[in-house]
């Protein structure tokens, strides 16, 4: 019999962690749930542990420890609260390996405590290597620890790349499906909100990656996310938009030629790949046709509307701190647009003035990150009412 791989899923009360768990849950023979983490869903949090039965489940808001604690105390299960339990569980050897699923950067502390074991550690937080991808990836290598993307286009790029050199690599190119308001120009921008935000034509996921993904925020994270992930130079790095979203990026070659990887776009399909790496496993997933699809259909993006792909770029061109400023201010002005503060043009203005005003620092050091965090989020917020 085959040794079930040990899962824990940091952030499994969110979109990611939950389609995590339906995948776990189809195949039981190869997976074992070992950790669950939320930060407030304490109700989910405790449903999903009588379910799955994990030996240890943290609840990282501490006031609600009580509250889970009592709920699972006939369940034999160990529960734990606070950012420091998450830190020492994520270096402990009581799993293989990890899925990263926090949003923003409340992730970063828990990955690189795995990493600095040398874990396995299945990435969908992207904020980690947005904010300190240059030290992350210096841990990885020092510690042999391993990164597996479960971003869909970092998924794609990674399965182009099997059997690959990465000297052989000319260019990688992420696509975007543009989200709600492809093709729509500032003065309708202006005046949308939250609602019309948050409804993604081609995917459901958390609040902050959908308003990402309507401000084309997401595809500049995921190309500060790519650098890191395949250690690329900015050059080789291009953004094309694909409204249909089946084409989940490409990788062109040396000699010209190019790899695609496609599908019904289906978040579960890339957190499979990561989970069962190195093999593939079969699953129900719909599949794709071609017959449904006539046209797949590709243009530029418009950076001049979307500011935010823009000022990403901007950031990752000039490296240091710039993309910790870049994400901090975002991750305030997504906040304050989720609460209707800030409109929608107004985060990219923010963001902008966070990057003119914070100081670049070349070479930070993981505290340098920290505090570079809490002054941006403390600068952005300052300019909203
Ligand atoms: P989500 O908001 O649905 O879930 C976030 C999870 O993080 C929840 O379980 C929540 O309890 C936990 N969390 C939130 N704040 C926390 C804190 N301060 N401390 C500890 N835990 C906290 O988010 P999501 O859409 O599942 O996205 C998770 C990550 O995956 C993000 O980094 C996102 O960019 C990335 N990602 C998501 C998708 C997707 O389809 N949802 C696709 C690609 C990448
Ligand atoms: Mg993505």
């Amino acid at each position: 019999m085959k040794i079930r791989k040990r899962i824990a899923i940091y952030g499994s009360t969110g979109s990611i962690g939950t389609q995590a768990l339906e995948v776990i849950e189809a195949h039981a023979d190869l997976f074992e749930l070992e950790i669950l983490t939320a930060h407030s869903n304490a109700d989910l949090l405790i449903q999903q542990a009588k379910r799955f039965k994990p030996n240890m489940v943290v609840i990282s808001d501490e006031s609600l420890y009580t509250k889970v604690n009592e709920a699972l105390s006939g369940d034999s299960i160990k529960v734990f609260a606070g950012e420091k339990s998450l830190i020492e569980i994520a270096a402990s050897d009581s799993y293989d390996i990890l899925l990263a699923a926090i949003v923003g950067f409340a992730g970063l502390s828990s990955t690189i405590a795995a990493v600095q074991q040398g874990k396995i550690v299945a990435l969908a937080n992207k904020e980690t290597l947005v904010v300190a991808g240059d030290i992350v990836s210096a841990l990885v290598h020092k510690h042999q620890a391993t990164l597996l993307p479960v971003d869909s286009e970092h998924s794609a790029i990674f399965q182009c790349l099997v059997g690959e050199s990465s000297r052989e690599v000319e260019k990688i190119i992420l696509t975007a499906s543009g989200g709600p308001f492809l093709g729509k120009k500032p003065n309708y921008l202006i005046n949308v909100k939250k609602d019309h935000a948050l409804q993604h034509p081609n995917w459901t996921m958390g609040a902050k990656i959908t308003i990402d993904s309507a401000s084309l925020m997401n595809k500049g994270l995921e190309m500060i996310e790519a650098k890191w992930l395949f250690g690329l130079k900015n050059e080789q790095i291009e953004v094309i938009v694909h409204p249909q979203s089946i084409i989940h990026s490409m990788v062109q070659f040396v000699d010209g030629s190019m790899k695609a990887q496609m599908g019904l776009p289906d978040m579960k399909l890339p957190i499979q790949y990561a989970l069962a790496y190195p093999e593939r496993i079969s699953n129900d997933f719909k599949r794709f046709e071609f017959k449904n699809f006539p046209s797949l259909t590709f243009e530029a993006a418009d950076t001049k509307t979307f500011r935010n792909l823009a000022l990403a770029k901007d950031a990752m061109l000039l490296g240091g701190n710039a993309p910790c400023v870049l994400n901090a201010a975002n991750e305030v002005v997504v906040e304050a647009f989720l609460k209707n503060k800030v409109g929608f043009l107004e985060m990219s203005d923010i963001i902008e003035s966070c990057l003119e005003k914070v100081p670049l620092i070349e070479k930070p050091t993981l505290s340098d990150y920290i505090q570079c965090n809490y002054e941006t989020r403390a600068l952005a917020a300052s300019f909203i009412k």
